[in-house]
């Protein structure tokens, strides 16, 4: 069976953080790339983070049925993961480690159930929230108000996952999601 690991969270909670420590310390586990329209911040990559695709292109792509699933998760903004990508993970024998925003884990655990596990990251509060998004200087005022405004939304959503983990201390928060991916392996 294909085995899938789904991590979600509210924008600036330390996903990316955690999914880079949990690549690390699982080798058989590759990061599902997921295509984009947004444009690209100046510490990444194509087809590394994101593959940087034009919303015609997006558009395309949907029309002709080529999303696992697929979301406008910023206005203007969509975010898809690519039935191929899954495909080139699972024919180098790897498991997908998946980072989607909270609807889309949602969907995921829809679509591959048992193969999957879901795991919710939550910032300890929405003030460190902010603090973070400030500090990783990415956002400007506008979008992260929109970033704000999300998140207090989608927290609402934590209880639809497997498993909520608080990523208040790093160090601990990434020991959490190691036990937790490890035992879910050890059981599947
Ligand atoms: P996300 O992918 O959820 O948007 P990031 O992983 O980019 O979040 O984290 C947002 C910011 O917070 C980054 O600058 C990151 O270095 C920092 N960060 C992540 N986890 C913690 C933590 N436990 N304590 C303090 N800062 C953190
Ligand atoms: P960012 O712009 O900060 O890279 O990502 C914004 C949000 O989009 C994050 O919550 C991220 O997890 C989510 N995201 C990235 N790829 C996908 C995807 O393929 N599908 C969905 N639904 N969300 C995604």
């Amino acid at each position: 069976m294909n085995k899938v690991v789904i991590v979600s969270a509210p924008s600036g909670a330390g996903k990316t953080t955690l999914v880079k420590y949990v690549l690390s310390a699982f080798p058989q586990m590759e990061f599902s790339v997921s295509a984009t329209s947004r444009t690209p911040r100046p510490n990444e990559q194509h087809a590394k983070d994101y593959y940087f695709i034009s919303m015609d292109e997006f558009k395309k792509k949907i029309a002709n049925n080529e999303f696992v699933e697929y979301e406008e998760v910023y206005p203007g903004c969509f975010y898809g993961t690519l039935k191929a990508e899954l495909q080139r993970i699972w024919d180098k024998g790897k498991m997908v480690l998946f980072d989607v925003d909270v609807k889309g884990g949602i969907n995921l655990k829809k679509i591959f159930g048992k193969q999957s596990i879901s795991i919710f990251i939550s910032p300890p509060n929405l003030e460190v929230l902010e603090q973070r998004l400030k500090n990783r200087g990415t956002e400007t005022p506008e979008t992260l108000k929109t970033r704000i405004e999300k998140a207090s939304y989608e927290m609402t959503f934590s209880s639809q996952f497997d498993y909520v983990l608080i990523n208040d201390v790093l160090e601990k928060a990434k020991n959490e999601i190691y036990q937790i991916i490890y035992n879910w392996l050890s059981k599947n």
